[in-house]
């Protein structure tokens, strides 16, 4: 069971309403923390629940003021860095900069505005791709989609429909999911297949976080596998990692699925991956998430 108490203390009025919400909001933070617990509703819970108002209602007019948009990582050849392709990455264009996911995403997912960001970010993509074709770059695109967006009723149709009615194929297009969605997702094996099956392909986010079940290397309907940061970061200098990292990549090999190491920052990574097979990465020592011109810059360059 969790519990959440509220009390009005001296000198502060509260209504019923206030206080039965500060008691939910803190019924939440006990379930979050594990549940089987009681959490008094306090001030900094207060502050929380206020920077999580504040962001909602900023996202809601961010999305309706086209604030939100797509930023785009270079997925390069880890042999001569040339780009491959490019994953979109949503960003919040405010007054004060530019806020990255870490910064809403989940307020966005516990809003429900998942789906209206999702939205955003595929026409952005699809738009960025036809740009680059029509100048005659064509690139592949990599998006990320949550378990909220693949829950939307006909949300494979709509996204096929939009990817054909731009003139592109299906399979310029890699959908990143992470296992976490979906094992959330019931069913999500037929929406994974449904996507497949139109020739999109799928890539499991983050392999190596979380459960990374290799049940799920051979079960799930999958093309890439991108392997989390965390092993490319210790994989010059821990020998366990290496070990670890240098068998899933020959095991990805074995079942046939395209690897991309996430996150190479030097480059002793760099050589580390290339020395245990990896042909396919991204990271900050070729290219940071960057605005759609800056990748055309890049793709203009390197032609
Ligand atoms: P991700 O899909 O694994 O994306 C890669 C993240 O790693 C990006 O962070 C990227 O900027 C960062 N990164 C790339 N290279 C390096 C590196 O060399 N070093 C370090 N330290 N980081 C690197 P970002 O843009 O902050 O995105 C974080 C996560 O937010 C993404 O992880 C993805 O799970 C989620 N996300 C981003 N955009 C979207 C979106 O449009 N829709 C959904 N559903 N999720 C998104
Ligand atoms: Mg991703
Ligand atoms: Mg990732």
């Amino acid at each position: 069971m969790s519990i959440g108490i509220s009390m009005c203390r001296a000198g502060r009025t509260r209504t019923a309403e206030e206080l039965l919400g500060d008691a939910d909001t803190a019924a939440y933070e006990a379930k979050a923390r594990g549940r089987e617990r009681w959490i008094v509703f306090d001030d900094q819970l207060q502050a929380a629940a206020q920077r999580r108002l504040d962001v909602e209602s900023g996202l809601r007019m961010a999305i309706a003021n086209s604030d939100i948009e797509a930023f785009f990582q270079p997925i390069v050849s880890v042999r001569d860095g040339r780009t491959i392709g490019a994953e979109a990455l949503v960003r919040w264009r405010t007054a004060d900069g530019v806020l990255g996911p870490g910064q809403f995403l989940d307020v966005a997912e516990d809003a429900g505005l998942m789906p209206d960001v999702g939205k955003i970010m595929i026409d952005a993509t699809i738009a960025a791709a036809e740009h680059f074709a029509t100048i005659g770059c064509p690139i592949n695109m990599s998006l990320n989609v949550s378990d909220p967006e693949l829950k939307v009723p006909g949300f494979c149709d709509a996204l096929i429909a939009r990817v054909l009615e731009a003139g592109l194929e299906p399979s310029s297009f890699l959908i990143e999911i992470t296992e976490s969605a979906v094992l959330a997702i019931d069913p999500a094996l037929p929406v994974l297949r449904q996507l497949r099956g139109a020739g999109f392909r799928i890539g499991l986010d983050d392999f190596g976080t979380g459960f990374s079940s290799l049940a799920h290397l051979r079960e799930l309907p999958i093309d890439v596998v991108k392997v989390d940061r965390s092993f490319v970061a210790d994989l010059p200098t821990d020998p366990v990692t290496h070990a670890v990292t240098a068998s899933l990549v020959s095991l990805c090999g074995a079942l046939a699925l395209d690897v991309v190491m996430e996150g190479i920052e030097t480059p002793d990574q760099a050589a580390a991956v290339l020395e245990i097979g990896g042909t396919v990465a991204q990271g900050y020592l070729y290219h940071r998430p960057m605005p759609i011109d800056d990748l055309e810059s890049v793709l203009m360059a390197e032609r």
